[in-house]
């Protein structure tokens, strides 16, 4: 499984940080509407209680509905945590459990700042101890629908955050066609290149 702060590194390098490219944090800005305040609050708490003032600085939490199985995702550096609103309709319990598992990413990118790291290894699974979720899964799907997914190569847009589900993974770059067309005169661009969900 490919490390999704590898893939960030890989789509924002330092050298190409200019005024026409999507930073990080354009991530959090387009999501704001759907913020949560009560977890992001949470999530603020729990960093502050870990001694990490810049995550509890940052963190925000928000419900992403354009996730389809998807259950959470976590992002780093820009610290927004996103959550499937279907999750309402499972249970509280899902809910939570679904954002102590993405918390627990960012605790563990955090602490090991820019050295990479295994997303669902050591350093993740002592995050889950601490947030009550000992030996939490690695899965990342709706509990219902992984079972039946067949599609099982998700890819995430990095700008509207459409997932696109493959059968097999792709093999070349591939961007998001509705934002190239909005924004690219419907040209392929490298900042709308697809992204593998593997968090
Ligand atoms: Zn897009
Ligand atoms: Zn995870």
């Amino acid at each position: 499984m490919a490390n999704l702060f590898a893939q960030l590194e890989f789509k924002f390098p330092k050298w190409m940080r200019g005024a026409s490219l999507p930073k990080v944090k354009s991530v959090s800005a387009i999501a704001s509407d759907k913020s949560d305040p009560g977890m992001t609050v949470w999530c603020r708490e729990q960093a502050m209680s870990f001694g990490l003032p810049e995550l509890a600085k940052k963190v925000r939490v928000v419900w992403n509905p354009r996730m389809r199985t998807t259950a959470g995702r976590a992002w780093w550096p820009s610290r927004l945590i996103e959550i499937n609103p279907k999750l309402k309709d499972l249970s509280e319990t899902e809910v939570w459990r679904t954002l102590k598992h993405e918390l627990a990413h960012l605790l563990a990118f955090e602490r090991c700042g820019r050295r990479q790291i295994d997303p669902h290894g050591i350093e993740w699974q002592m995050a889950c101890c601490e947030l009550g979720i000992p030996g939490e899964s690695a899965r990342h799907s709706l509990p219902l629908k992984s079972r039946r997914m067949k599609r099982k190569y998700v890819y995430v847009c990095p700008s509207c955050f459409s997932e696109i589900k493959r059968v097999r993974p792709m093999r070349r770059a591939v961007a998001c066609y509705a934002c190239c067309k909005k924004f690219n005169a419907g040209n392929y661009h490298e900042r709308f290149r697809l992204i593998r969900n593997s968090l």
